[in-house]
């Protein structure tokens, strides 16, 4: 039966002399695997439309629970500038690997609308570092291991909050802080917002590279501490991150 659903390609492997199996992260019915037959022939109208990051609307004759077959995609953002831009692409590259990761320990479709839109502000031009770390932390609400970032873990208190302590798991006050760096109250502030704020409505981030630096470095640290995900592109990104 033909189907036509919502969804993006996460990821794509090579399957016989000239096809492709495409991991899809759909709107509605999760991850599904889809087989694009004859897609890395020159010729084929499946070349195109079978890899990563294409977002649209897949048509297919449906198999739950098996591979799909696909028919033609009807493409809703090609995220060109994303496509033009190999920091971008990185960026986006290690988006769709972490959803797919916390997509198989959650299934929870939520993140598929925070994936989409997480990309869309990428490929507006908003800075792909800070939407990476926005997204990051709105995902450990799907991994059941939320930060405390309204008072001091500690103690509970609002005031003199001085940094982030990653053992702890959030905000840390300047009398129960022991090793934890000061961080500058900018970082304090701003990722407290990250957290809170809505990503589809962001339309400009002004952050300096300290503050940048500072997030970046505490989400690397919790994940590792928390989430037991591995995400080999994050590595390459952050070496990326010190070149540019
Ligand atoms: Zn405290």
């Amino acid at each position: 039966m033909i189907e036509k659903i919502e969804g993006i390609v996460i990821n794509e492997r090579d399957y016989s002399e000239s096809s492709k199996i495409l991991n899809v992260l759909t709107k509605e019915h999760g991850i599904i695997g889809v087989i694009s037959k004859g897609c890395r022939k020159m010729k084929s109208e499946l070349r195109s439309v079978s890899e990563k990051l294409i977002y649209g609307s897949f048509n297919l004759y449906y198999k739950q629970d098996k591979l799909s077959t696909l028919i033609s995609v009807d493409i809703i953002n090609s995220f060109k500038l994303i496509r033009k831009d190999i920091i971008k692409i990185s960026y986006a590259t290690f988006l769709l690997e972490l959803t797919e990761q916390v997509f198989r320990q959650n299934q929870n479709l939520d993140i598929y609308e925070l994936l989409i839109s997480s990309l869309t502000k990428i490929d507006e031009g908003l800075d792909p570092v800070v939407v990476t770390n926005i997204l990051e932390l709105k995902y450990l609400d799907y991994l059941g291991v939320t930060p405390v970032l309204d008072s001091c873990v500690g103690c509970g208190s609002t005031n003199s909050i001085v940094g982030l302590s990653v053992i702890k798991g959030g905000y840390i006050c300047n009398r129960c802080r022991t090793t934890e760096k000061i961080l500058s109250e900018k970082s304090i502030k701003m990722i407290r917002m990250f957290y809170y704020v809505e990503l589809s409505k962001i339309t400009k981030i002004d952050i300096s590279e300290q503050v940048k630096k500072e997030i970046n470095y505490f989400l690397d640290e919790y994940y590792e501490e928390y989430t037991g995900l591995y995400l080999k592109s994050k590595t390459f990104l952050n070496n990326l991150y010190q070149i540019c």
